[in-house]
């Protein structure tokens, strides 16, 4: 057994708006009263503009759920028409920031390049990232998915501190398991998950590797969440269709029994 609290996170992705937002937060609130929230930590990552709302809601019925973005400007302030730095969301009383999801990498051309400087935002914001990777289906086909996944965590993480690299958080999420209900394997979770710690192990040591929490993503929902929180280096689980229901994503926080 770890000393790693679990994290259950939700990313909402381009869903709900701040009405719609506010009753998902409030209900998840209500549905985690039945959940040992000391035993594991409940995160949502809303659209940017739902998370002021989430922030009152969370403050004012003091909810045991910590909220984050699902993205952050790799630039501190200025020029960068669109953008939202890592310093706003902190006065937000935002916590985690994914950096370098799939659909980021996908759809805005996201490389290693922009997700390591966006790693290093958001820590100099006080935000712990949840950096994604994860491989397409051609390179599982091809058998390259841990070398694939490694080199973005790699490239994600370079130049970060041993302190650093102790907070964040890194969420492996094959592309071919986001949102087309087919989930990997207990086993295959388990080979790249704890590949991602032996890496930490080899470029910070055992302090990092031990503390750093690995979550599984692609397709979680209450139904599978167990068999793979079974699985020794699976410390929680980014979920994002399953997440957009409270009853179901309070299920999977409280996996537990
Ligand atoms: C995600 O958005 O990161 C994700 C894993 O989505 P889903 O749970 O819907 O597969």
């Amino acid at each position: 057994m770890s000393n790693r609290k679990p994290l259950m996170a939700g990313n909402w992705k381009m869903n709900l708006d701040w009405k719609q937002g506010l009753a998902l937060v409030e209900e998840l609130g209500e549905q985690l009263a039945s959940v040992d929230t000391s035993k594991v930590e409940t995160v949502v990552l809303p659209p940017f503009v739902d998370i002021r709302t989430v922030q009152t809601a969370v403050e004012a019925g003091k909810l045991p759920i910590a909220y984050g973005a699902q993205d952050i400007s790799a630039h501190e302030s200025g020029a960068y028409t669109g953008e939202v730095s890592g310093s706003m969301l902190a006065a937000l009383g935002a916590t985690y920031v994914t950096v370098g999801h799939s659909e980021r990498r996908q759809y805005h051309g996201e490389d290693e390049q922009v997700t390591g400087a966006k790693v290093k935002a958001a820590f100099a914001a006080g935000l712990v990232p949840i950096l994604c990777v994860g491989e397409p289906l051609e390179e599982r086909q091809a058998g390259r998915h841990v070398e694939y996944t490694l080199a973005q965590l790699e490239g994600g993480i370079e130049g970060i501190s041993a302190e650093q690299a102790k907070s964040i958080v890194i969420a492996y999420e094959p592309v071919w398991a986001i949102g087309t209900g087919e989930v990997a394997t207990p086993d295959d979770a388990q080979e790249v998950c704890k590949a991602i710690r032996d890496s930490l192990r080899r470029l910070h040591g055992d302090e990092v590797a031990e503390a750093v929490r690995v979550l599984y993503g692609g397709s979680v929902k209450s139904s599978n969440v167990g068999e793979l929180m079974d699985k020794a280096d699976v410390d929680g689980a980014l979920v994002g269709g399953a997440s957009l229901k409270a009853e179901e994503f309070a299920r999977i926080a409280g996996y537990q029994g």
